[in-house]
């Protein structure tokens, strides 16, 4: 029956639309159309179309290929002229369904040229304020000669290559197209002079001491090969400095010559430890394959004093083995001390490695390789068992950069050894931060140079987590009764920069050479979206099966965003269009505000309003059930008599339906509610998110509501909630913990919290 009666009304309602459509017409009032502008919107318009390379799941699709660069190589180091030098041959395989006529090596030294067009790039003016080794660098120091000097490039049989080098890449005119499911091998002999990283800035180099002697850390130091994929073709984009790296996956054979009196250690597996170690150093390296709860000291700080001392004339060679990997780097120095344990990962061992001067102590015997230990368990956990034989952490001053199972860190106390807090979980976070690289690019290994926080991001998101686990299990590491201090993760942390200038942010999709502020803005920022994403939208259980989903799929590949935005959607079924827009799309930001309550009360006897919005819908009572009304209290013609009263007592027609339609017992479990109210909530950030509100009654009691993100769906600039209750509320605090960065609290309360000036505080300061 009451089908009928709705079917009814709907028709009518419908016809008074259109007599109200052609009046506005009239009056030519009516407003603009509008291109679908939700943030609900089905991100097909941003997305590439799924096909076989790349499912619609996020997955890699039945055609999924990638290509694979095996290199062999002979590097040796000239520590009295600071320059290397190095001959590698590249087998290239095209797994890829192309042939290729030509290949791209990527030649990132070259940003070192004296003349490099890289030093031109910026257009930013006069900074207000530099740091001193920065600003030397800039104006007052001789342009240093780096960059490759590709001695040869040569085919497998000896025969020289016709190679084109533009700027940071070298193309490869192959004789014939390289064709698909084939191979070529070719070599290239190249040397350049190392940077002084301390002083010009570089991602790798030498930091050179007072006593004369130098510690190196090196990496983009070969030719290496561009990728070639479904995504990009040739990934051949200039190394502008702040893209990072691209890179094929394949097996490395390196042999690296180092004066004699030097401790090396670098991406691989050691093949000849007897050649290159002592007699205790052995011992001690078998100890500490055994030593699960501390590191052992491989060369200890006395060693390393005593070494720096001297200055050999031989030589060494160190020879590795490296399996799938996408980069290679090493360190070495006759300075350095040298530290290892073994970590339990899964049901195999890795080794936890830490290289550091004396000038690291005593925070670095101390730390580094508990947090390297750490970082490993941590990650795994949430991504995959760490498939590498070992990690390595290298103090390096200033760094912070990473590598395959090797990265540099910061973090040097002051002479007297003595360090800040500032100090101490900077440098624990970097290693943490570094360490973790390993997962995100090196192993799950997307495009950095195109997409910084694929890497950056999920980094820092893992970090966070690390950090805090790192805390927890240390408590003695941190201030008592604290939390560990994370620069970044926290929703409140973000907030100064969505806040901040329109015309210096950029959205998170973008490439890292067109971004102001690298650091919020690849690492803070998305780090937070996903923090936020598992706390309060997704919640742990679902995030972390499809984080986890995500990292697995990808593992050993080459994902690109969507395929990140996909994996989680597809493994949690949470509909994430609207928050992979609002915060990875635009510069949005949550601001979310409480606007308006008002109070209503149930009558039956209809105000002069409401029979007028009947009238305009052409209703008549007769046409309709029985209705109940619900009166404004701030309605010029309310009935005060019916303020405070329940329902049924304030009308009829409820108490009518209740006699009706229920039994005696059903209407004795009914809880009559005393009091409406209608919640006014506005979203100006523009970033659809969920409402948490903490509701206080006038006995004191609280109640919390999570209205979900799709409340927006429909109308994103404001919504209306209603609320019954048999308590007269008292208080509204929106975010109450502060889980959603919200860029301003000044409208999340209601009554309206007076904000106190800062002269108010100014004044009570000085009265105080
Ligand atoms: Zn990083």
């Amino acid at each position: 029956m009451n089908k009928i009666k709705y079917g009814f009304t709907t028709l009518i309602f419908l016809f008074s639309a259109v007599v109200f459509a052609q009046d506005q017409e009239a009056e030519k009032t009516k407003e603009p159309g509008h291109l679908n502008q939700s943030k609900f919107k089905q991100l097909y318009e941003e997305f590439s179309t799924p096909n076989s390379y790349r499912s619609a799941s996020g997955a890699p699709g039945h055609a999924y290929y990638q290509q694979q660069a095996n290199y062999v190589m002979d590097i040796e180091l000239d520590d009295k002229n600071h320059r290397i030098s190095g001959s590698e041959t590249i087998t290239y395989i095209n797994n890829s369904p192309d042939d290729l006529e030509f290949l791209w090596i990527q030649l990132d030294q070259n940003i070192r040229e004296k003349d490099s067009k890289a030093k031109l790039k910026n257009g930013g003016g006069v900074p207000m304020a530099e740091q001193a080794s920065a600003f030397a660098g800039k104006y007052m120091a001789e342009p240093f000669e780096g960059g490759f000097i590709i001695e040869e490039v040569k085919d497998a049989s000896g025969k020289p290559l016709a190679h084109t080098i533009n700027f940071t890449m070298m193309r490869i005119d192959l004789p014939k197209p390289l064709k698909s499911k084939e191979q070529v091998s070719f070599s290239i002999k190249w040397n350049y002079n190392i940077p002084n990283h301390t002083v010009n800035r570089a991602r790798s180099g030498y930091e050179e001491f007072a006593d004369g002697n130098r510690a190196y850390v090196i990496a983009q130091f070969f030719p290496r090969m561009a990728v070639y994929n479904d995504v990009e073709g040739w990934q051949n984009h200039q190394f502008w400095g702040n893209g990072e790296f691209a890179l094929t996956f394949g097996d490395y054979e390196v042999n690296i010559t180092v004066p004699a009196d030097h401790i090396l250690d670098a991406t691989g597996t050691l093949q000849n430890r007897k050649e290159v170690y002592s007699k205790e150093m052995i011992k001690r390296y078998e100890k500490a394959k055994k030593s699960y709860d501390k590191p052992v000291l491989i060369v200890t700080q006395d060693e390393a004093v005593e070494a720096a001392k001297g200055f050999s004339e031989k030589k060494k060679t160190w020879k590795f083995k490296a399996k799938n990997v996408r980069d290679y780097g090493f360190a070495t120095s006759r300075r350095f001390i040298w530290d290892m344990q073994a970590v339990k990962v899964g049901n195999k061992d890795v080794m936890a490695v830490s290289l550091y001067p004396k000038e690291g102590n005593p925070l670095w015997e101390e730390y580094s390789t508990k947090a390297v230990a750490h970082t490993l368990k941590s990650y795994s956990s949430h991504t995959f068992d760490y498939p590498y034989p070992k990690a390595i952490s290298v103090h390096a001053k200033n760094q912070g950069m990473e590598y395959p199972m090797i990265c540099w860190n910061y973090g040097r106390p002051n002479e007297d050894g003595t360090y800040s807090d500032r100090v101490k979980y900077g440098m624990i976070s970097v290693i943490i931060h570094e360490v973790g690289h390993n997962f995100f690019p090196m192993i799950v290994n997307s495009d950095e140079r195109q997409w910084g926080w694929m890497d950056e991001g999920l980094d820092t998101f893992m970090q966070y987590m690390a950090e805090q686990e790192f805390g927890e299990l240390y408590p003695e590491a941190v201030a008592p009764n604290s939390a560990y201090p994370s620069r970044r993760g926290a929703p409140a942390k973000i907030v100064p920069y969505m806040a901040g200038d329109q015309s210096t942010i950029s959205p998170i999709m973008s490439n890292p050479e067109n971004v102001y502020q690298l650091g919020p803005n690849a690492y803070a920022k998305p780090a937070t979206a996903l923090n936020i994403l598992r706390e309060t939208i997704m919640g742990r259980e679902l995030f972390d099966h499809a984080f986890k989903t995500y990292a697995q799929r990808w593992m050993f590949k080459h994902p690109t965003p969507e395929d990140f935005f996909r994996t989680m959607e597809d493994a949690s079924a949470v509909d994430l269009d609207y928050y992979w827009r609002g915060w990875f799309y635009t510069t949005d930001y949550v601001d979310i505000g409480v606007k308006g309550i008002k109070k209503y009360y149930v009558t039956d006897k209809p105000s002069k309003k409401m029979l007028e919005y009947m009238e305009a819908r052409n209703l008549t009572t007769a046409d309709l059930p029985p209705l109940v009304y619900l009166a404004d209290e701030d309605a010029e013609d309310f009935d005060s008599n019916l303020k405070g009263k329940a329902p049924s007592e304030s009308s009829m027609t409820l108490k009518e339906y209740m006699m009706d339609n229920m039994t005696e017992a059903e209407r004795k479990a009914v809880k009559e509610p005393k009091y409406f109210y209608e919640i006014s909530y506005e979203s100006p950030g523009g970033i659809p998110m969920p409402i948490i509100v903490e509701y206080t009654y006038a006995d004191g009691s609280t109640e919390n509501i999570t209205y979900p993100a799709e409340v927006w769906r429909k109308n994103s600039e404001e919504v209306k909630m209603v609320m019954s209750s048999q308590k007269e509320l008292t208080n509204i605090v929106i975010d109450p913990k502060l889980e959603t960065a919200d860029i301003d609290t000044t409208n999340n309360s209601w009554p309206k919290k007076e904000q106190e000036s800062d002269f108010d505080q100014f004044k009570e300061k000085i009265k105080g």
